[in-house]
């Protein structure tokens, strides 16, 4: 007993180092009872066990006991009322310990600050992609003038709310430029989002249409998706406000077709999504994607968070052909009935018209106006890939290998194997690394074992289990 008295007395000692102070600077208190952050709620109690109190919820403790009867309903949302706090970090019920992960970044006083001169221009953005993204070239283009308007927006937004305080007012309202994303499975939706992302150094949260539900049902909110925003940016509010949120398989969110029940996955989804692509401010649980009693809750507004819907839309590419094809019969070109079908760049021609056959509803198409198509990969795109970008996956393994001081090289009928395998399995890009890993696997473990060796060139006839790969020993 006496031990740990002494022992918590040299904790209070022990001076708190300056990253302990910075979080302490950087990160709000928050109400254990009412939720509210420091911000709002103004200056907390400390308690034991790390937990605060804000000065109503405090009052409404001591009215009621001062009122005569101890009546603890008048603290909402405070389960667990009979226990010692400082018990509470010990007890192993997950949600009763308050990890720093529910801690929220104070606000700053005045808008962030942009200047015109932070956005960089679309080539400039498009010329940072292009070094990690290979071909997509419209996609990539129609990306980087969107993601440059979608801050400048962002810009004159902050300009016009201080243009507001002068008391001038400009009437012209730039619309938001969400985007919709159209293509094949593996022709790099995800990882052209990411890279935008990373370029562009903004948090990024990445969904999946198929987890959410209509609130009140069984999956997530649609609001989990902005927590995940919220905790992407290291709780910092300000920071998610600018951010990218990427929902994929947008597709699984149509509208169902002959549906007898409500149709909580499909069309009410994509209803719940309208408010939030548009911009409002949402209520989200800061540390957790549940509401509950113990998650403290933060506001965030939408309104300059780019969202970008993705998907592979599998059977959008019939749709446009019926229509193409039947407005080329209404004339006298009907021998070109067939010339769609092997268009590789029919989703292209997407419409909105299609898109809403497709069961997306109108509100929400009029909610992503700008939509851009990914072309499925070909055979010499998926060589370049394999090579050409940054960290593309084959200079990862020369890399690797050269730690071991070994020049590892693919000749080009390799190159040409893998990506032909790949297209086999249809599933884009995404193949490769699974082709690579298998044959990779006795490369990596076999070379290591002879330190004479100084290279290697995988051929095709190694990869068609023909012969071995060429080796060369060093000197
Ligand atoms: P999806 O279109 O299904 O979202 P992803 O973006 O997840 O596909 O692609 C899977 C992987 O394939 C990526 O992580 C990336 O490594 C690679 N990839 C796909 N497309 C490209 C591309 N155009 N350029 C470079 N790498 C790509």
């Amino acid at each position: 007993m006496e031990d740990k008295t002494k022992d918590s007395l040299e904790e209070e000692k022990k001076p708190q180092g300056p990253t302990e102070d910075k979080e302490k600077d950087e990160y709000e208190k928050i109400c254990y009872v009412c939720r509210r952050p420091e911000s709002k709620a103004g200056k907390m109690i400390s308690m034991p066990g790390n937990m605060y109190l804000c000065h109503d919820c405090m009052q409404k403790a001591f009215d009621s006991v001062t009122n005569g009867s101890l009546d603890w309903s008048k603290l909402q949302n405070m389960p667990y009322m009979n226990m010692n706090f400082s018990d509470l970090a010990n007890t192993n019920i997950p949600e009763m310990a308050i990890p720093k992960k529910q801690k929220v970044k104070k606000r700053s006083e005045a808008p962030a600050q942009i200047s015109l001169k932070d956005i960089p221009a679309p080539h400039v953005i498009k010329g940072k992609l292009d070094e990690y993204v290979i071909g997509q070239e419209k996609a990539k283009k129609v990306v980087s003038v969107a993601v440059y308007n979608h801050y400048k927006r962002m810009y004159l937004d902050n300009e016009e709310k201080k243009a507001e305080k002068d008391g001038k007012k400009d009437d012209i309202q730039i619309e938001k430029s969400n985007i919709l994303m159209i293509g094949p499975t593996g022709s790099g939706k995800t990882y052209l989002v990411k890279t935008l992302a990373r370029l562009l150094d903004v948090p990024l949260a990445i969904a999946d249409a198929t987890s959410l539900t209509e609130a009140g049902y069984i999956g997530d909110d649609i609001e989990s998706v902005i927590s995940k925003l919220l905790a992407a940016a290291g709780n910092d509010v300000e920071k998610a406000e600018h951010g990218i949120v990427f929902i994929d398989e947008i597709d699984k969110i149509a509208k169902k077709k002959n549906m007898n029940t409500r149709d909580v996955s499909g069309e009410a989804v994509q209803q719940e999504l309208l408010k939030l692509l548009e911009g409002a401010k949402v209520e989200v649980p800061v540390g957790s994607n549940q509401k509950n009693a113990l998650t403290p809750m933060e506001t965030v507004d939408t309104d300059h968070i780019l969202f970008i819907c993705g998907g592979a839309f599998p059977d959008l590419e019939d749709i446009i052909k019926e229509r193409l094809t039947k407005k080329s019969s209404m004339g006298f070109v009907a021998d070109l009935k067939d010339k769609y079908d092997e268009d590789p760049d029919i989703l292209s021609h997407v419409t909105t018209e299609d898109l809403r056959k497709f069961g997306m509803i109108p509100e929400f198409l009029g909610r992503l106006p700008i939509v851009v198509t990914l072309n499925r990969l070909t055979k010499d795109l998926l060589m370049k890939i394999l090579m050409e970008p940054k960290n593309a996956i084959l200079k990862q393994y020369m890399k690797l290998l050269e730690l071991d001081e070994v020049k590892l090289t693919f000749d080009d009928g390799a190159l040409e194997w893998i990506a032909q395998e790949a297209l086999k399995r249809d599933t884009g890009a995404r193949a490769l690394r699974a082709i690579l890993e298998d044959f990779m696997l006795d490369i990596m473990y076999e070379i290591p074992k002879d330190p004479g060796i100084g290279s290697v060139v995988i051929t095709r006839p190694y990869l068609e289990k023909k012969g071995g790969p060429l080796i060369q020993m060093r000197g």
